[in-house]
């Protein structure tokens, strides 16, 4: 069995590696040579801990393992991260654990990713502005991995907190690109591309205040009564999505479904777009919205990139098992 520890994983796996394993992993389920188990979340009334697993198998790449983790809401005072998860990557012929690989970094990586490959995939090839709603843990990976999809030279952003916006800055200037700090409604005027990366529970931006032609990633909720964006966007919206199923129960969709301003039959996975089955973006003017979930078979694809990497360089900690 080979070990990846946390600490390894940021000399093994690159944005470039992340984006290349989700999207094929994309293209994948969207083929149905790859699904997703159901996802267990539970509050385990210990620690105030909420934990879980996210679990699959990509029957191409022959992936078969799990995400299990969590959030700890004291860890930061144990100098510890809150959100803690380990993928584990077990042997699709014979069921034998194959890897245990840290998957703290991975989730970042992989979640920036996503937003990544459906930019690639949808926004307008003239984008310049990129606008970013948020200013957490995931909101610079984020900005990183998408900027790299367009020629874009300015980002607009916007927090709860302004004064937390000082770090998306250091990362946009490092990219070479102008930052802005500007309210919802310039944002929304500004951008062409907009990434949502919130944990909140209310609509944050309206539908009247993005305006046509606009790529949304919205890649914050990921829970039952999240919600980033007003439901009546997505009524606006060609809305895609990583998996249908999470999207209307855990995603952005939820809302809109609810609201019967969204069909089911009207979501469109992205890996169908990937694999030529969609044409994606049909004009210039049209709004495309990729409600971004969070799988678990894009946590298996990435720790099996690290993992394949490992061992080409000889770095692979491997004990009998
Ligand atoms: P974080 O705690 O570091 O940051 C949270 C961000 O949300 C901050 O910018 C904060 O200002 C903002 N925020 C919180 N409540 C808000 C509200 N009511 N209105 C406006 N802004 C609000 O979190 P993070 O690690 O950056 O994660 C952000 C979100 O992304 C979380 O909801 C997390 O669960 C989700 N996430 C999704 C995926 C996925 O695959 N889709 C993966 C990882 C994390």
């Amino acid at each position: 069995m080979i070990i990846v520890p946390e600490a390894a994983i940021a000399n093994l796996v690159t944005p470039e590696a992340s984006f290349a394993a989700v999207e094929k992993v994309f293209a994948s389920m969207a083929a149905k040579s790859a699904y997703n188990f159901p996802v267990i979340r539970e509050a385990i009334g210990h620690a105030d801990a909420l934990y879980g697993f996210k679990s699959g198998f990509d029957r191409a790449a022959l992936n078969l393992g799990l995400k299990s983790g969590g959030y700890w809401p004291g860890n930061a005072d144990k100098g510890l991260t809150n959100h803690q998860s380990t993928v584990f990557l077990f042997d699709a012929d014979t069921g034998r654990c194959r890897a245990v690989v840290g998957g703290n970094l991975l989730t970042a990586l992989r979640t920036a990713a996503a937003a990544a490959v459906s930019v690639a995939h949808l926004a307008r090839r003239d984008a310049k502005v990129l606008g970013i709603v948020g200013a957490g843990h995931q909101a610079a990976f984020q900005l990183r991995a998408v900027a790299a999809q367009r020629p874009f030279e300015r980002v607009v952003a916007w927090n709860r907190s302004p004064e937390k916006l000082s770090g998306l800055r250091e990362v946009a200037e490092g990219l070479g690109l102008a930052f802005e700090t500007v309210s919802l409604d310039d944002l929304g005027a500004q951008a062409d591309v907009i990434v949502t990366i919130t944990s909140s529970f209310d609509a944050i931006l309206g539908a009247d205040q993005v305006r046509p032609g606009t790529h949304l990633a919205c890649m914050g909720t990921d829970t039952k009564g999240k919600q980033e964006v007003d439901a009546a966007l997505l009524g606006r919206a060609t809305v895609f999505t990583d998996e249908i199923a999470q999207s209307t129960t855990i995603g952005e969709a939820q809302h809109a479904i609810a609201d019967l301003t969204l069909r089911l039959e009207d979501i469109v996975e992205l890996g169908a777009v990937i694999n030529g089955d969609h044409p994606g973006r049909s004009s210039d003017d049209e709004i495309t919205l990729f409600d971004g979930t969070g799988v678990g078979l894009q946590d298996l694809a990435v720790a099996a990139a690290v993992v394949d990497l490992a061992v080409e360089r000889g770095v692979a900690t491997e004990v009998e098992f």
